[in-house]
């Protein structure tokens, strides 16, 4: 039964993500969860596709960096394959904009030695790295080595306000028990407010912190969002307005 489901997702990969939303089982950690394959070498992209998808997990790919950046937002994979040479944007690059809003797990492929170095030089919050030629079954292992190591770490990190509770680990909000849906930027920003409560906190500090710093555009797409994070916890912990700064996470009445 399982497999039948993933062979599905796997032979449908942009279907997927709905197909799973729907599924209970997703919440119980019964499958092995979205690897996102960024390589515009397509012959290397599908052998990766091939043994993870055979393992288990599913798989997207993109060919570029902005596509990349965009599945990361919208499909908020457990794990990115980068490749380092990309035709639009660096693969370091990509990884620098990833690590300004997510810390998914990131491994790189590398063609050359230089590229090696470069990855290793610049402290990018990388996981791991393979050089090509590889093989595919040397990066699955790698995959699931980085997600052991990685769970570990996030198993500890849930940070609750009131009724309302961010699991960095499982990348869930929970408001009143009950997993609710949120953008990559919507989960950024309330983590965001919630590792900080009874602190005020401007537009620029939430700019800065949640877009990144080279983000440019204006402070009311901090409202939008905020806007949105609000209707989806209702009642369960209070975003209090500051007039003329930003915004404060009230913290939970004892
Ligand atoms: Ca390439």
């Amino acid at each position: 039964m399982k497999r039948g489901r993933l062979a599905c997702a796997s032979q449908f990969p942009h279907t997927a993500i709905a197909r799973d939303a729907r599924n209970p089982c997703d919440h119980e950690g019964m499958d092995k969860g979205t690897v996102l394959v960024v390589e515009d070498e397509a012959n290397i992209a599908d052998l990766v596709d091939l043994y993870l998808s055979r393992d288990g997990f599913r798989v997207l790919k993109q060919g570029t960096g902005e596509g990349g950046l965009a599945a990361l937002r919208d499909q908020r994979p457990r794990l990115v394959v980068l490749d380092v040479g990309l035709p639009d944007i660096d693969g370091l690059e990509v990884c620098r904009r990833i690590r300004a809003t997510s810390t998914v797990p990131v491994i790189f492929l590398t063609a050359r030695a230089d590229e090696v170095d470069r990855v290793l030089g610049l402290e990018l919050g990388a996981d791991d790295y393979l050089t090509k030629p590889f093989a595919p079954a040397e990066l699955v292992a790698r995959v699931k080595a980085v997600l052991r190591r990685t769970d570990g770490l996030h198993a500890a990190e849930v940070v609750q306000v009131g009724g309302v509770v961010v699991d960095l680990g499982r990348r869930e909000i929970r408001v009143h028990d009950a997993p609710v849906d949120f953008t990559t930027k919507e989960f950024e920003l309330l983590r965001y407010l919630a590792e900080r409560p009874g602190r005020a906190l401007s537009r620029q500090q939430i700019l800065d912190s949640v877009w990144g710093p080279d983000w440019y555009g204006d402070e009311r797409t901090v409202d939008v969002h905020m806007a949105q994070v609000r209707k989806k916890i209702g009642e369960a912990c209070v975003i209090t307005t500051v007039r003329g700064v930003g915004y404060r996470m009230e913290p939970a009445a004892p």
